[in-house]
């Protein structure tokens, strides 16, 4: 039986390159542009782009509690902005987290898109694995959270129940370690 597709938000960023991954790893992608989209999805992707101006799209299109509900059942993985949404607080009060993951958030830590970089993971989860971090949150990581890799001392990935978030963009490169590992979850 083919397993059902995986959702990926498409109001913003990197969508194509989120597909990619999943096709690399055998899992087919549906874009999500509205709450009906969600129906039969196994999960859904919350990619990077702008977590004010997502968060804003979120709640003109009803977006946000259709992903909360469905976030109950099913795993959601947030890169980047997409961490931001899945948040319960962030230093913008233009930003209506989801509070899926237990953690407080710092949007822009690491400075403007010219300070963009890539470096190697530590922690236990995908180590040495090069991230790109694009304009990345730094997150205060609370219980119940699980810290699954970090940068520089700060948790750069975390997990709760079936939902993973990471500051960096996993979507970028061939390693596909963080989407396996978050579809293992499922
Ligand atoms: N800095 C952006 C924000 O706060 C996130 C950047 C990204 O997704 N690469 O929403």
């Amino acid at each position: 039986m083919t397993p059902d597709p995986i959702g990926i938000l498409a109001l913003q960023g990197n969508v194509q390159a989120h597909a990619r991954m999943l096709a690399q790893l055998g899992r087919s992608a549906r874009p999500v542009y509205r709450p009906a989209d969600l129906d039969g999805l196994a999960g859904l992707i919350l990619p990077g782009g702008e977590s004010t101006t997502l968060s804003q799209l979120l709640r003109r299109d009803g977006l946000d509690r259709a992903i909360a509900d469905f976030a109950d059942h099913h795993p959601v993985l947030g890169t980047c902005a997409g961490l931001i949404l899945m948040c319960t607080r962030t230093n913008d009060a233009r930003v209506n987290p989801l509070g899926l993951l237990t953690a407080e958030v710092d949007r822009n830590h690491y400075g403007r898109q010219r300070e963009s970089f890539i470096a190697s993971l530590e922690g236990s989860h995908f180590p040495g694995m090069r991230a790109a971090f694009i304009r990345a949150p730094a997150v205060r990581a609370r219980a119940p959270l699980e810290v699954l890799a970090t940068h520089a001392g700060l948790p750069v990935a975390l997990r709760q129940g079936r939902h993973v978030g990471c500051a960096f963009h996993p979507e970028l490169g061939r390693d596909a370690r963080v989407h396996e590992y978050w579809l293992g979850l499922a």
